[in-house]
């Protein structure tokens, strides 16, 4: 059987669903039993991009730049010559709110779910929700500019903790750390630089509740944080009886624990900032009348298999923040079944159990691991189901014909369009060339803003 067009919605346009998209046209053009494909690509927020524009730290441009694949696969036009993109963006729309899951599924032969995992996993110890305890989500959303979340912060903290010993932490701690000057040509939004140039910071901890040998770094993140300037690295010997980098189960792990070894014993070079990096730390309650004062840990050690076990001793650590940086949550979709557990659709191999037609991928998928190159392979294997459902006539035809866009334009939504976001992409890299300190782009934060650049007028209609 050969079907004409095969129509797919995508939800989530950061690279989880963008690969997923290019991954499906390139299987199109490749197979001979489905025509032509036409991809819908739907996003809450105004831009595409998802968690790079708003998840990777603004001085890593290396992995920022991963966009320019990206917006190279939306820019695609099919082969044939159709005056559609392949991928046609649909922006600043969420499903579930703007428009139903159920109400995607009847108009396309298949829906990908790519939300990826926006919150902060749950941390439930007493205390965490004292003022003066954040998640790392929401940081992480405020430097990188995130239209949702407020746009200030508060930096009045000379002693931090950092909970978790993952990038994501490391992201925090460096950003906390680091000086705002040594920011200041990065894509950081104005309004974070004034922040963090306000930032009283003198000392950040970062807490791993295992040893160095268990750590979740890569090698390249944790040895940037020996070369920020005015920070000097703080590691304590207690933590690192019996662990030997030539022993390490594999070659990443022994690069970083020789790399936490050659600051070992660092003489203090007497700057204004330090970066204390504890092991064997199991946060238990986070202390203070009002706001946050404290931390208490339960020091850990290794038992027979491994496993970090509590040793009776409690450490208490003077705080005025807290960040808990201990891995995200999937973002559920209205109208999908949920795996609460495991903040997961629940999937064999990329289809949502009990509803054909609808498909997951990326970290909503998966779950929170893994690199932005891993959500590629991952949605190889889901683009491989999806594909040979189509062949196999497994998917049923849409119920509804008519552009989601006359259903959009109906309710009034001020959905964003790729041409908006041309737009808005050159007026950020003006704002770039024209700051005081040339960047490579300064970002458009607020949403309305965003949406009235993207399609002038579409909010005053
Ligand atoms: P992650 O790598 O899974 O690390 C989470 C950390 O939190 C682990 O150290 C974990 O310890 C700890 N943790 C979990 N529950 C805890 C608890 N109850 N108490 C204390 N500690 C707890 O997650 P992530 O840092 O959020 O990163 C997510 C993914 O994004 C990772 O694959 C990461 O590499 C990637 N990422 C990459 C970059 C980059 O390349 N620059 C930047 C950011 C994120 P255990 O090991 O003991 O469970």
């Amino acid at each position: 059987m050969t079907l004409t067009t095969l129509r797919v919605a995508i939800v989530g346009a950061g690279p989880a669903g963008i690969y997923a998209g290019n991954l499906l046209a390139q299987a199109v053009k490749a197979g001979d039993a489905i025509g032509a494909v036409e991809i819908d690509l739907f996003e809450s927020l105004p831009a595409p991009y998802g968690l790079i524009r708003y998840g990777v730290a603004p001085d890593h441009p290396r992995i920022k730049g991963i966009v320019t694949s990206l917006h190279e696969m939306l820019d695609a036009f099919p082969e044939t010559g159709s005056a559609r993109r392949t991928i046609r963006f649909i922006g600043n729309v969420e499903v579930g709110r703007d428009i139903a899951l159920d109400e995607l599924r009847e108009r396309y032969h298949g829906v990908i779910l790519a939300t990826g995992a926006l919150r902060d996993a749950a941390l439930e110890i007493p205390g965490i929700d004292l003022p003066g305890s954040y998640g790392a989500a929401d940081f992480v959303a405020w430097y990188d500019g995130h239209p949702d979340v407020p746009r200030t912060w508060p930096l009045d903290a000379s002693a931090v903790a950092v909970i978790g010993n993952g990038n994501v932490a490391l992201d925090v701690a460096r950003v906390l750390a680091k000086h705002a000057v040594d920011l200041r040509t990065t894509e950081v939004p104005d309004n974070v630089l004034a922040g963090l140039e306000s930032s009283a910071v003198t000392d950040v901890h970062v807490f791993g509740r295992r040893g160095p040998a268990d750590i979740k770094f890569t090698p390249i993140e944790l040895r940037e944080l020996g070369e920020v300037p005015d920070v000097d690295i703080v590691l304590y010997d207690e933590d690192f009886d019996g662990i030997d980098p030539a022993a390490a189960s594999n070659n990443q792990l022994k690069v970083m624990l020789r790399t936490l070894s050659s600051w070992r014993g660092r003489p203090s070079t007497g700057v204004s900032r330090r970066l204390h990096l504890h092991f064997w730390h199991a946060p238990v309650e986070i202390t203070g009348e009002g706001r946050v004062e404290g931390i208490r840990f339960a020091r850990t050690a290794p038992d027979a298999d491994g496993t970090p076990v509590p040793t009776g001793e409690v450490r208490q650590y003077d705080v005025q923040a807290v960040y808990r940086a201990i891995g995200y949550y999937g973002t559920r979709v209205e109208g999908a079944d949920f795996d609460e557990r495991r903040g997961i659709v629940p999937n064999d191999e990329g289809r949502v159990l009990g509803q054909p037609g609808l498909y997951a991928t990326g970290w909503i998928k998966r779950g929170p691991v893994g690199l932005i190159g891993h959500t590629k392979s991952d949605a190889l294997q889901t683009i491989g189901h999806l594909v040979a459902d189509a062949q196999s006539g497994a998917l049923a035809d849409p119920a509804v014909e008519t552009d989601v866009l006359d259903l959009l334009d109906e309710r009034e939504t001020a959905y964003t369009t790729w041409d908006g976001w041309l737009a808005l992409d050159a007026h950020e890299r003006a704002l770039g060339e024209n700051h005081v300190h040339v960047r490579e782009r300064v970002k458009v934060v607020a949403r309305d803003e965003q949406v009235e650049i993207s399609r002038p007028g579409v909010l005053t209609r």
